[in-house]
């Protein structure tokens, strides 16, 4: 018997997860996919929001300036990439102008101290390349942008050191109650039975909810669409640039990634909750909305499109609480933005509810610090050739857009919860990122996975289920 099963190995999971690996507890998290982030984790503008516009009273409200304050030093701890660019939200009209006032003062009643409203030339020099029609901006000096899945990881990795199981291509097909403890039902797998279920299931939070709950859920999904260009790209701006918020959504940004490229999306449209593909019709949307914004964006530099899917809940907030019904049944859902700022301090509220269920008792070897993987392209030529010279791995070049070595792809399948797909080595190290988008360096690094793990290169997926990139060996 487990004490604790979390359902979902994105963000919220993952943070809950490590916050909970603090303790002597037998902790589990599954997740139907083959690797953590392959959710709505993986697909976001990766901001981190001011919370500006957040309702007051809401949640998102609270969780948002929690989560904004603590995000510096889990950065540093947990060894993952975040950068406080601050962001402007501009306005291209007097209406709009309007609009910025009255968020700045929703802000503060919030408690953000660190907005500021800034005139036309006050805004260009900030940004050049902005339109030069802008009226004015809202500075949001507070706000910051991180890799989303690189994030995702750092808490997944240091939660897995400090002892939490990860039982991946894992899906929670049906739960019992037994009414001391629950027996989740797995596809194809033998059942699990646990004190504690959190539902941290994103998209799929309201299916398991409502297989123990009379208090039912629906989940909308609405679907942001990202064009991603290229480094040459990302120079052209150092803040994000939102518009003027609507109701569904934040607005199409332009915005430099933690990594140099240049980001532009999300638009706001109904979709299937499983369906991520993008269309024309999207991406012709953004493109001629992020125009707005700035003229000079050079669409002959886009390296890739993808989309994530919001799950939209009735009320409008975050739900986190026991089912009033399924005592020890811990709901996590309808976390749409901004919950990948929330995340952390989500995993503190949980913790929270858990407290009088669960006898928390703190773990005298409990590692605070993670590693981040070596990247090759971070270090000098001196640590360059010293590494090169322990192990000559690291002098082999296998992504040459991103500068990726066999050695950084093999440390990515042996860290704690490695890879196991060509996606897990992408999200780890940044290879087929690049201009080629990995038509060079998807094979080679197939052969690397199947030695390491001792598989047939067939046998290597993309991301799902029979999604091999080399195709099936004939019997
Ligand atoms: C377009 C867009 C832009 C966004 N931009 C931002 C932003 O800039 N800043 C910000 O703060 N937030 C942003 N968000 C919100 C943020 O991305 C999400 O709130 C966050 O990623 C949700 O994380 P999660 O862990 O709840 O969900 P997920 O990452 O989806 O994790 C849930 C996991 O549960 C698993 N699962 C589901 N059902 C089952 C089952 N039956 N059995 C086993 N496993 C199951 C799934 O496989 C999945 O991995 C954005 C969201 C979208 C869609």
């Amino acid at each position: 018997m487990k004490d604790i099963v979390i359902v979902g190995a994105g963000i919220v999971g993952c943070s809950i997860a490590r916050e909970l690996s603090r303790y002597n507890l037998n902790v589990t998290v599954i997740d139907k996919n083959q690797d953590v982030s392959e959710g709505i984790s993986k697909a976001n503008s990766g901001i981190i929001h001011g919370g500006y516009n957040e309702k007051k009273g809401t949640l998102k409200a609270k969780l948002n300036l929690e989560g904004n304050k603590i995000i510096d030093s889990l950065s540093e701890e947990l060894e993952f990439p975040f950068k406080r660019n601050g962001s402007l939200v501009l306005a291209f009209n007097e209406e709009e102008f309007k609009k910025l006032k009255t968020l700045k003062s929703n802000g503060e009643s919030l408690g953000i101290e660190e907005l500021e409203l800034l005139e036309k030339g006050e805004v260009l020099d900030l940004e050049e390349n902005i339109n030069c029609d802008v009226v004015g901006a809202l500075h949001v000096k507070n706000s910051g942008i991180v890799s989303p899945y690189e994030m995702t990881l750092a808490f997944a990795e240091n939660a897995c050191e400090n002892g939490v199981e990860f039982l991946l291509n894992h899906v929670v097909t049906d739960i019992k109650n037994n009414g001391d403890s629950y027996t989740l039902i797995i596809k194809d797998k033998d059942p699990i039975e646990a004190k504690i279920v959190i539902n941290a299931a994103g998209l799929g939070g309201a299916f398991l909810n409502n297989l123990v709950s009379e208090t039912k859920y629906e989940i909308e999904g609405v679907k942001g669409e990202y064009c991603l260009l290229d480094k040459i790209a990302g120079g052209l701006c150092k803040k994000t640039l939102f518009q003027v918020p609507s109701e569904l959504s934040k607005g199409v940004l332009v915005t430099p990634t933690v990594d140099g490229n240049l980001l532009i999306g999300p638009n706001a449209a109904p979709s299937e909750v499983g369906d991520i593909k993008t269309t024309r019709k999207g991406i012709d949307e953004i493109i001629d909305k992020s125009k707005i914004t700035m003229e000079k964006i050079p669409f002959d530099r886009v390296l890739n499109t993808f989309s994530g899917i919001r799950p939209k809940v009735k009320t409008k907030d975050f739900i986190i609480e026991e089912a009033k019904d399924a005592k020890n049944f811990i709901n996590v859902i309808g976390i749409d933005s901004p919950g990948l700022t929330c995340a952390p301090a989500i995993a503190n509220y949980v913790i929270n509810i858990i407290k009088d269920k669960i006898k928390l008792d703190k773990k005298s070897n409990f590692k605070a610090h993670r590693t981040k993987m070596i990247r090759m392209s971070e270090l000098n030529i001196e640590e360059k050739n010293k590494l090169i010279a322990e192990n000559p791995a690291y002098g082999k070049m296998i992504c040459k857009c991103e500068f990726v070595t066999e050695g950084e792809i093999i440390d990515s399948i042996r860290r704690p919860l490695g890879a196991r797909t060509l996606d897990g080595v992408k999200r780890r190290t940044r290879a087929t990122m690049g201009g080629c988008q990995g038509i060079g360096c998807m094979i080679p690094i197939s052969a690397i996975i199947s030695k390491e793990l001792g598989i047939d290169i067939s046998q290597v997926n993309k991301d799902r289920e029979n999604s091999s990139v080399v195709g099936f060996k004939e019997d």
